[in-house]
C-alpha cells in the first residue's frame, strides 16, 4: 500500500490480510487462544519462525490490522499497540530506561506523562530534566549534558507550543539518545515525526485515531528492532489492546482524513473568531500568524490541528459561567472526537497537578481547551458567541 496517498491508506491498509469468508470488513476475533493440530506448525508459530497467533495477550488478528494501518500512516517499519495511550508511553519508557539513566523532556508534556516523570521514574533511579517547552537553546544545552532518552510532545497540551522536531532530534542523536515523541495532538494526518528524524512516535489512539470517544487505545511506531523490544515488554507486562477496541479504532481511522481536515478548518476559524472577542485575553493556536511557533509549525506540519485553547477575562469565574452556556460542546475530558469538546485543563488534562505546578507550566487557571469537532463552522461560532453574550457584565475586568 506504500504507493498510495495517506487518505487511501487509511481506508485500505492493514485490512486485506485479515479478511476471511469473502468478508469486506475485518472480523472482531474474540478468541483468546489459537489451536494447532500439527505440533510442528504450532511450535514454529510459538517460536516466531512462522506467522500466526498463539495467545491474545501477545497478538490478535483484529489488533494486527489496526497496528498495520497506523504503521503505514506514519511511514514506519513497525508498530505495536496498547490498552491506552498512557500504557504506550509507560511501556515504551520502561523498555529502554535503566537506573542511572537521564531523560531530557519538556515542562508541557501531557499531565499523566508528567506524573511518570515526576513520581514514578525517579523511584527507579531515572533522572528527569524538564526544559522550558519552546526554549530550543535550553533543550539543546540539557541534551549536550548527556541523556539516554529525549522525550518530546508537539504541539503541546494545553497551550499548543511548538518544538522544532528536526532540530532537537538531531541534537538528541548527536549524544546517542533515543528520541521519542507523543504525536497525539497532531495525528498522523498533520504531522509525521519519523520523517523529521525521531525514532519513535506514539499516539493515544483514544483521541484522533479513533475519533469517536468510544474506545481507549495506544500505539507506538518506529524501526522494527525498537518495536520488537517494546512489543516484548508489553506482551509480558500485559497492557494489551482488546479486539473490540481494535475494531472500533480501525473503523474510526477510515474517516481520519475527512475528520481531521474539517477539524483543522474549524479550529482555525474558531481561533480567528476568538481573536475578535473582547472577553478573550489570549488565543493559543499554531495556525495564527502571531503564535510563537507558527513558522516552525508551518514547516513541519501538514495542518495546524483541531486543538486550541484560550484564556478569558475574569479568569476561573468566567469559565464557570461560560462553559454551561456552550451547547455545541461536551464539557468533558479527552479530545479529538467528532463532536466538539471543551474543558478547563485544571479539571481535565492537568487535574493531577497542583495549582502551583500548573502555574509553573504556564497554564492559567482560567484557560479553556477547545477540541474542534466536525460540526458546521457557523453553528460552532454562533454557539460560542451566544454563550459569551450571556455572561454577567460584572465579570468583565
Ligand atoms: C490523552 C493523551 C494521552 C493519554 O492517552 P490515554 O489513551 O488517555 O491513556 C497521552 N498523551 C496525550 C497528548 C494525550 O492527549
Amino acid at each position: 500500500m506504500t504507493q498510495y496517498k495517506p487518505s487511501t491508506k487509511a481506508l485500505w491498509s492493514g485490512e486485506q490480510e485479515q479478511l476471511r469468508y469473502g468478508a469486506t470488513q475485518v472480523p472482531v476475533v474474540h478468541s483468546v487462544s489459537y489451536g494447532y493440530e500439527d505440533m510442528d506448525e504450532w511450535h514454529a508459530i510459538a517460536t516466531g519462525q512462522r506467522e500466526g497467533h498463539i495467545y491474545g495477550r501477545n497478538t490478535n488478528p483484529t489488533t494486527q490490522a489496526f497496528e498495520d494501518k497506523v504503521k503505514e500512516l506514519e511511514g514506519a517499519e513497525a508498530a505495536t499497540s496498547f490498552s491506552t495511550g498512557m500504557a504506550a508511553i509507560s511501556n515504551t519508557l520502561n523498555t529502554f530506561l535503566r537506573p542511572g539513566d537521564r531523560v531530557v523532556t519538556i515542562k508541557d508534556t501531557y499531565g499523566g506523562t508528567n506524573k511518570i516523570f515526576t513520581e514514578f521514574l525517579p523511584k527507579s533511579g531515572v533522572d528527569v530534566v524538564f526544559c522550558e517547552t519552546d526554549d530550543h537553546e535550553e533543550i539543546e544545552r540539557e541534551i549536550a549534558n548527556g541523556c539516554q532518552v529525549l522525550y518530546l510532545e508537539s504541539p503541546t497540551n494545553p497551550t499548543l507550543k511548538i518544538i522544532d522536531i528536526k532540530r532537537v532530534a538531531k541534537a538528541g542523536h548527536d549524544v546517542g539518545a533515543l528520541v521519542i515523541i507523543d504525536g497525539t495532538f497532531a495525528s498522523p494526518v498533520n504531522q509525521n515525526p519519523l520523517e523529521l528524524g525521531v525514532d519513535l512516535v506514539l499516539h493515544s489512539a483514544t483521541k484522533y485515531l479513533g475519533g469517536h470517544s468510544d474506545a481507549l487505545g495506544g500505539v507506538v511506531c518506529g524501526a522494527k528492532d525498537l518495536i520488537d523490544q517494546i512489543y516484548h515488554y508489553r506482551e509480558i507486562n500485559g497492557a494489551t489492546l482488546s479486539p473490540m477496541a481494535s475494531y472500533l479504532l480501525l473503523r474510526g481511522m477510515k474517516t481520519l482524513h475527512l475528520r481531521v481536515k474539517q477539524q483543522n478548518a474549524n479550529a482555525m476559524k474558531v481561533a480567528q473568531y476568538l481573536k475578535t472577542n473582547e472577553w478573550v485575553e489570549d488565543v493559543f493556536y499554531p495556525g495564527l500568524q502571531d503564535h510563537k511557533g507558527h513558522d516552525i509549525a508551518k514547516k513541519q506540519m501538514k495542518g495546524f490541528g483541531g486543538m486550541l485553547s484560550f484564556s478569558v477575562k475574569g479568569g476561573l469565574e468566567t469559565v464557570h459561567h461560560l462553559l454551561p452556556h456552550m451547547k455545541l460542546a461536551k464539557k468533558a475530558a479527552s479530545l479529538g472526537c467528532v463532536q466538539t469538546i471543551v474543558g478547563p485543563p485544571r479539571t481535565t488534562s492537568h487535574v493531577e497537578c497542583t495549582p502551583e505546578e500548573r502555574a509553573a507550566m504556564g497554564i492559567p487557571e482560567g484557560l479553556i481547551r477547545y477540541s474542534a469537532g466536525i460540526e458546521d463552522i457557523d453553528d460552532l461560532i454562533n454557539d460560542i458567541d451566544q454563550a459569551f453574550k450571556k455572561l454577567p457584565k460584572e465579570l468583565y475586568v
